[in-house]
């Protein structure tokens, strides 16, 4: 009888875990994103929807060095069922060199953190008056006004500078102007001193979120570089890294599996969705994690959401 019992207890309990573990990793999960917040095209509510209809089923919004579209996010994903993740996209110098580092499951309300990115957007809007003068200078005019026209209310980047020499006809195509006049050495790039690796990822963690690397294969660091930033990353306490993202390729999602298990560092996915026409991949399209990778969000509580249909 106590062994029926037991047995009964223990196929419920093998059911119970599979049940978990199939519906929790067949969850499509998206951990990066951008709203008209900072550079994308949809409005955080008009992003969730979209996410929705894509088939995610946990959505992080990580706009660029600014936190204030979560509540409105948080709000749409609610209304349509996904699950949101406070998220943010922290532009770092390492070594003289920009970096992203994305922050997971932030405070949007941690004051250190707020005062920290403030004093970011700040500079940024200085560095954007220098893009508009050096861009005056190689004959196109009134470029900063343009781009913060674009930009409405939200931070000013490098994409309201392309999105305007685009809209005056200067140059055909985004990824046209960044090559001619926003990259190193072309007249409308200026060298920024961004937030400190350490600083992000300590403010990160004091908002009690996870630090993740975005999109390492971005960066052209050579290997001895890369290595010592997962280094550094991780002795700061940074956690995991972005193993698919829209900007890597499949070998390129190996090579990162591999280096984030060689750090003892988890593996993260998101799309780095910006809009239709300027993403390299449109939503909930991405690649499975590949095996062996530890999911950044393996530690996560269950999270109130009821799995897409594949
Ligand atoms: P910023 O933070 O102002 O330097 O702007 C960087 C943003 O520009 C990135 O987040 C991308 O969204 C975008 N970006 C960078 N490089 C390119 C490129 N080659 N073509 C199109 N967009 C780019
Ligand atoms: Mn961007
Ligand atoms: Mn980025
Ligand atoms: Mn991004």
């Amino acid at each position: 009888m106590i062994d029926a019992v037991s047995q009964g207890v223990f196929f419920f309990w093998l059911y119970f875990n599979w049940f978990l573990s199939s519906h929790f990793m067949s969850l499509n999960f998206d951990l990066h994103s951008h709203s008209t917040v900072s550079d994308g095209l949809l409005s955080p509510a008009d992003l969730v929807a979209y996410a929705a209809k894509q088939g995610v089923d946990v959505l992080a919004l990580t706009d660029h060095d600014d936190v204030s579209g979560l509540a409105s996010a948080q709000a749409a994903a609610q209304a349509h069922n996904i699950a949101f993740i406070n998220g943010v996209e922290i532009s770092v110098t390492w070594k003289k060199r920009t970096l992203h580092i994305v922050g997971l499951n932030i405070d949007p309300e941690h004051a250190a953190l707020k005062a920290a990115l403030a004093r970011v957007r700040l500079a940024r809007e200085q560095r954007a008056m220098q893009m508009g003068e050096g861009l005056a200078k190689a004959g196109i005019e009134q470029a900063y006004q343009g781009a913060k026209r674009l930009a409405q209310q939200s931070i000013i980047t490098r994409v309201h500078f392309a999105r305007y020499l685009v809209e005056q006809g200067l140059v055909k195509d985004i990824k046209t102007v960044f090559k001619k006049y926003l990259v190193k050495g072309k007249p409308g790039f200026v060298e920024h001193q961004w937030m400190d690796l350490q600083q992000a990822v300590e403010l990160i963690i004091a908002s009690g979120g996870t630090a993740v690397i975005a999109h390492p294969g971005r960066y052209d660091l050579g290997s001895v570089n890369m290595l010592q930033l997962l280094h550094d990353f991780r002795s700061y306490g940074g956690v995991a890294i972005e193993v698919v993202t829209s900007s890597h390729t499949p070998p390129q999602y190996q090579q990162f599996a591999k280096l984030a298990h060689q750090f003892s560092l988890k593996s993260s996915r998101g799309s780095d969705y910006h809009g239709q026409g300027v993403s390299f991949m449109d939503m909930g399209r991405l690649a499975d994690l590949p095996s062996g990778c530890v999911p950044v969000w393996q530690d996560w509580p269950a999270l109130q959401v009821a799995p897409t249909p594949a």
